[in-house]
């Protein structure tokens, strides 16, 4: 059995701010029908401590980064858990990578080291009479892990993975941390891990890495260009027979359609327009569900907004982020068509995406998406910009997409105010014809967006590394 150790700074259900929890809690029970164990190696944050229930010390350190510390092996009902208890680097209140000024914890390049550390030890030596052969390491919070890994233990067998969830966040560190970290000199120049006089801790985890995967093949190809690498096109170009994209799935355990799509929908519906104070309307219901940052686009469909509302339709967003932007939505929802709801809620998203009509996702980037998923799967129509994984993921309305009984949604390109507030308008006109609507709504309830595929696609990966 191919035995597999993945590192990530969140994981759902037990810690999430974004997709990279949903992949690294649905990935371990998506690769278990096919034969292979994968354990997580996870911080152990306030959540994750009081979610474990029962657990033991598996491996030890004296001294991590100003502390003691221990990894505790602990099981919950979908998860083989590893989880790195250093109560100075992880019991804190409060968002797991910000502290309460809304800035970055100021030892974050510690804390996720400290993660990196155990994860390399572990890789190499074992820890509860297990050894994976396979090191996956998600984003930049487990990006050193490849380094101290190959620098500290050059014969560990290990095969290492490296995961680019999102490129834009790439953990860069002060030079004048390099030895505190236990990094190697050696390693701080362009061809290692050095970003411009900083230490590039996604860089690490890409150069040192046996092979990198991203969530999309589209995001795959659109990393080795100056627009979307985001300074790291270079780096990958140059390994780019290592790189692959496979597209994340929805846990379909978690998910499964509450609900048959007739009579479902409009209970659903109801009850969003209830919560949301939303007054009835014969025009199609979007949502958001999103994170409020540049990436996500939501000030072009602020700018949009009219199209949808002369058309008929009607918004509900929930979301937190920029200040400014979240200031903008509480204006916009001065008009009762628009309800904005500002926070994280898992059971409103869930409300949003079964009874929502449409889902609006039009970000300027995108690695994956996943809320686009959770539409498709509950016939909630998504809107979405022609990039990344929302372009490999969602079948245009074109007339030829129509005629031939197989669109799922609509897709916005260019990426601008106009092009959405046209798809807006076009949306409106689709939903006006119920039997073009139920056709997309079926098709799209159709679409496989589970985990099948892209578990065996990681599964090779695997069993390609560990047999080399
Ligand atoms: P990203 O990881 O860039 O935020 P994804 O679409 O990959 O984007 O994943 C976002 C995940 O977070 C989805 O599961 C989505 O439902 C969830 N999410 C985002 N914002 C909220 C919110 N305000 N409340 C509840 N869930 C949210």
């Amino acid at each position: 059995m191919t035995e597999i150790l993945s590192v990530a700074s969140e994981c759902a259900p037990l810690v999430k701010t974004g997709g990279l929890a949903d992949v690294a809690g649905a990935l371990p029970g998506a690769l278990r029908p096919l034969g292979l164990r994968m354990r997580t190696l996870l911080p152990g944050y306030p959540q994750v401590m009081a979610g474990i229930g029962k657990a033991r010390a598996v491996w030890r350190s004296d001294a991590l980064f100003g502390g003691p510390a221990c990894v505790l092996a602990a099981r919950t009902d979908a998860l083989d858990l590893l989880v790195l208890d250093a109560p100075h680097l992880f019991d804190r209140p409060g968002q797991i990578y910000l502290g309460p000024d809304g800035r970055d914890w100021p030892d974050n390049p510690e804390r996720f080291a400290a993660l990196c550390l155990a994860a390399a030890e572990i890789a190499a030596r074992g820890a509860d009479g297990w050894r994976p052969d396979i090191l996956h390491c998600h984003d930049w919070q487990a990006g050193l892990a490849p380094v101290y890994l190959r620098d500290r233990f050059p014969d560990a067998p290990a095969g290492i993975v490296q995961t680019i969830h999102n490129v834009a966040f790439q953990g860069l560190v002060p030079v004048d941390r390099l030895d505190a970290l236990g990094l190697p000199r050696s390693g701080m120049t362009p061809e290692g891990f050095e970003y411009w006089g900083q230490i590039g801790a996604l860089k690490a985890g890409l150069v040192w890495a046996d092979r990198i995967t991203t969530v999309s093949p589209t995001y795959a190809a659109e990393l080795l260009t100056p627009e979307f690498g985001m300074g790291l096109d270079g780096v990958l170009r140059a390994r780019q027979d290592r790189l692959s994209g496979i597209l994340n799935g929805v846990d379909l355990a978690d998910w499964a359609p509450p609900f048959r799509l007739a009579s479902g929908k409009a209970r659903h519906k109801a009850r969003i327009r209830a919560e949301m104070d939303l007054p009835e309307a014969t025009g199609p219901l979007c949502v958001v569900v999103s994170r409020m940052t540049e990436q996500k686009g939501l000030d072009l469909l602020l700018e949009a907004l009219p199209a949808l509302l002369e058309n008929g339709g009607q918004l509900a967003l929930l979301g937190s982020g920029a200040a400014d932007l979240e200031l903008a939505f509480e204006r916009a929802a001065g008009d009762p068509n628009v309800a904005v709801r500002l926070g994280y809620d898992e059971a409103l998203s869930r409300m949003l995406v079964a009874g929502g009509d449409a889902i609006l996702v039009p970000s300027r980037f995108e690695p994956c998406g996943l809320t686009q998923l959770y539409g498709l799967l509950h016939g909630t129509i998504p809107v979405v910009t022609l990039t990344g994984g929302l372009a490999d993921t969602v079948i245009p309305a074109t007339p030829a997409g129509l005629r031939a009984g197989v669109a799922t949604g609509l897709q916005v390109f260019p990426i601008t105010s106009d092009a959405l507030g046209r798809a807006l308008a076009r949306l409106c006109a689709l939903h006006a014809q119920p039997e073009v609507w139920r056709r997309m709504q079926r098709n799209a309830m159709r679409q496989p967006v589970g985990w099948d595929r892209s578990a065996e696609e990681y599964a090779a990966l695997y069993r390609e590394l560990s047999e080399a």
